[in-house]
């Protein structure tokens, strides 16, 4: 009684989104929301000249603030809080990392559609349902009476007399025919009418076996070191790297890791790079766990959405799965992280706030407690790098399961194809191998990497591409106005005529696409099944899962795709692999070039034999000797590792430093550059730099113009982005800044 008398105030976060207000303000709480607010609860409350705004409760305490004339918290929005202490603190450390409101960061935790005013535009939807209002035994004498006259009304009641205990939605009892029988036991007063909630559920992945295989001794050792993090209870954060080649059983091994989370009565939550692309990982998921399993990602209705969301804040799923978002979904009692192929670019997100889910999930785990599990054949260098000082442990699997081998592969020099006279895209090995594949009615795989963007400038003769000097990344190839174009310091000079290192005249820009390889296998290869999988053929819902439904089936014979096609897929008839351009990924801009081409290639061949029969795969290229495409071929990822690592260290790049980039848009081209100029114009520490101001490489978009600054050190780099931050004067509103910390696209 005494407690719920004592006055009480409230700090709350007003969704208001302008750095201006990203701080709490206190309200008073009237003395009826006493005994149910608590920290977690979105409220209403006046604010400024406006009546209302949505806020957040982010602290309560009972001694009176200095400040008098508090306004009270006008409601409560919702019965429970939708957020936690610990999801606070993270918000609190994101807003803090990523240099974003905090109300932004807050809003990833809270459920879809929050941020509205008032009553969330999504709820639960419930259809009419019907029980008995009499006991069994009556239900069924009634039904007994009525069979002659009204049949319909009996076949009603002795279905509803077979479920008595729960409501059962009306087109289940009336079979399509009509509602007036429901009607008239309603009125007899001998049937109930009620509303049920119905789930809207997300389409389930492609269907798994449900079999519990036996665990290689590698999955035994990488499963016990698991549990034994988890044994140790919720003490702080423990990361495991799972360092697995492609087919070594990799998703067992987090199917038992998550095995051993419920056991305690801990949840789960399984990131995958990109779920509407991986119906077999999913499948694999719900044949082990069945309904346990919530599915969260951007291709679900917004009531599926809010349908799973509600499952697991109950409790009724413990297991999520789901792209980068759902790191933030609301297990209770979590217990493990894993993210699947961690090294994709896809879990950083590339819009405010500009979280890494790897990071996140440490984050969260730190607050709670547990295991983050990070999964690949392909570490990050930031991971792998990290492994070293045992600030995340290691565990390996390095074989196939069955011992099955992992494919080696060709490199095929495209130089040599065209000094034969071979233009076409294709070389003959892999003419003749995609021959030999489908003569023996099996499947192959192609890749054609080709990005929506300008190509590079390459040799076709030595293989030469001009590289900027001080940035050492390829130099991109602009037809309008023509030139070549340094897209980190914007470096620019003129198209050669001739090849600056063999003064060859076939200097060509490069690119081939997804299109124009279908279309030449299906000249090559009349008889063939040929599919095509990329963004463009994507588009509608379904259409994924059923062009791979498609080749699991057999009914397509050759896969064409971009990189979709290397992610995941566990096709037995798959043995061939062909990489048309091994080059596309090896000469972007970027000084990841390398990096991602050794990815992608290990992940493609890694697509090929992993049924009875060995693969076979084929990457072609101008630059046969480079490092990334050599160690991709043997599958050497130490090798791979040790040469990129010198590398970054001696260019300063990440791992050994942090970047962040500042980006400048608007719609004037004069004042973002001025803004830009003007901003950088600060003293950085020793150990610190600032590249640029300069041109972002997608200079124009949307109709505006994009200026960046990046910030390259190994410490103090987030207090100078601060600094340059702070030089743009609060009245600009004409030039927006957005920071993107650690970033993984410059473009
Ligand atoms: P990865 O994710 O490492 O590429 P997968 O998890 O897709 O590998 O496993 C490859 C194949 O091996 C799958 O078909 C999987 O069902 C099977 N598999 C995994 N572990 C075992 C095991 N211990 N015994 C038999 N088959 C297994
Ligand atoms: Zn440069």
């Amino acid at each position: 009684m005494c407690a719920e008398s004592k006055e009480l105030w409230a700090s709350v976060v007003v969704d208001v989104r302008v750095s201006r207000v990203d701080r709490a303000f206190d309200y008073s709480v009237p003395e009826q929301l006493r005994s149910r607010i608590a920290v977690g609860h979105r409220v209403l409350v006046p604010f400024g000249s406006r009546r209302s705004v949505v806020g957040y409760v982010v602290g309560l305490t009972d001694e009176r603030p200095p400040i008098s004339g508090l306004r009270p918290i006008q409601r409560l929005l919702d019965d429970e809080p939708v957020f936690s202490h610990a999801d606070l603190a993270v918000a609190k450390w994101m807003s803090e990392h990523y240099m974003c409101l905090f109300v932004q960061a807050l809003q990833c935790f809270l459920p879809p559609g929050a941020s509205s005013r008032r009553a969330r535009p999504v709820r639960e939807r419930s259809v009419k349902a019907y029980r008995l209002a009499v006991s069994v035994p009556e239900a069924l004498r009634l039904a007994d009476e009525l069979a002659g006259r009204a049949p319909r009304q009996a076949e009603v009641l002795k279905r509803l007399a077979a479920a008595p205990s729960k409501p059962v939605p009306a087109k289940d009892l009336v079979n399509g025919g009509s509602y007036e029988p429901l009607q008239a036991l309603v009125r007899r007063g001998v049937v109930h009418e009620g509303q049920v909630a119905v789930r809207r559920a997300p389409a389930g992945g492609l269907e798994a076996g449900a079999a519990v295989p036996a665990l290689t001794p590698h999955q035994e050792r990488a499963v016990a070191q698991a549990r034994e993090i988890l044994a140790g209870g919720p003490a702080g954060l423990q990361t495991l790297l799972l360092h697995g080649v492609t087919g070594s059983g990799k998703t067992e091994v987090y199917l038992r890791i998550i095995a051993a989370c419920l056991e305690q009565g801990r949840g789960a939550i399984v990131l995958v790079p990109d779920i509407s692309l991986t119906p077999q990982t999913l499948g694999r998921f719900q044949a082990r766990f069945g309904d346990r399993v919530a599915v969260l990602h951007s291709r679900l209705s917004d009531g599926e959405r809010y349908d799973e969301w509600l499952r697991i804040k109950r409790g009724d799923a413990p297991i999520v799965v789901g792209a980068r978002s759902a790191v933030f979904a609301p297990v209770p009692r979590l217990g493990v992280i894993i993210i699947d192929e961690e090294h994709e670019g896809s879990y950083k997100q590339d819009e405010t706030p500009r979280y890494h889910a790897r990071e996140v999930a440490e984050a969260r785990m730190t607050e709670l407690g547990g295991l983050v599990v990070l999964g690949s054949a392909t570490p990050s260098l930031e991971t792998f790098y990290r492994t070293y000082n045992r600030q995340v442990a290691y565990a390996s699997l390095p074989e196939r399961v069955h011992g099955r081998p992992l494919p080696t592969a060709d490199v095929v020099d495209m130089r040599e194809e065209l000094l034969i006279g071979n233009t076409s895209m294709f070389s003959r090995a892999l003419q003749g191998s995609l021959a030999e594949t489908l003569s023996r009615r099996e499947q192959a795989i192609i890749l054609i990497n080709r990005r929506g963007f300008a190509s590079f400038l390459l040799c076709r003769e030595c293989g030469h591409v001009p590289r900027c000097e001080a940035c050492g990344v390829s130099l991109t190839y602009h037809q309008a106005p023509p030139g070549l174009r340094c897209h980190y310091c914007g470096y620019s000079a003129r198209v050669p005529g001739a090849c600056p290192q063999c003064s060859g005249k076939y200097l060509r820009p490069f690119g081939v696409g997804t299109q124009r390889v279908e279309q030449a296998l299906r000249e090559l290869f009349p008889a063939a099944r040929v599919a095509r999988m990329d963004r463009d053929t994507m588009t509608r819902k379904g259409a994924h899962r059923e062009l791979l439904r498609a080749f699991q089936e057999r009914r397509v014979d050759v896969l064409v795709g971009t990189q979709m096609v290397a992610k995941g897929l566990d096709f037995p008839g798959v043995t061939l692999v062909g990489v048309v351009s091994a080059d596309t990924a090896l000469h972007f801009p970027d000084f990841r070039a390398a990096e991602r081409t050794f990815q992608l290639l290990t992940q493609v061949a890694g697509r090929a034999g992993r049924g009875e029969q060995a693969g076979e795969v084929i990457l072609q290229t101008y630059s046969p000797d480079h490092y990334a495409i050599q160690t991709a071929s043997r599958h050497d990822y130490a090798q791979f590792v040790r040469h990129e690592l010198t590398f970054r260290k001696r260019t300063g790049y990440p791992p050994f430093a942090r970047l962040v980039r500042i980006l400048f848009t608007g719609e004037d081209e004069q004042q973002v550059a001025k803004t830009a100029m003007e901003a950088a114009q600060v003293k950085p520490q020793t150990g610190v730099k600032v590249i640029g101001p300069s041109p972002a490489p997608l200079s124009r978009l949307h109709g505006k113009t994009r200026w960046h600054v990046l910030v390259k050190g190994e410490n103090g780099v987030h207090a100078l982005a601060h600094e340059i931050v702070a030089r743009v004067p609060e009245a600009s509103a004409a030039v927006n800044v957005a920071v993107d910390v650690d970033p993984l696209s410059l473009l």
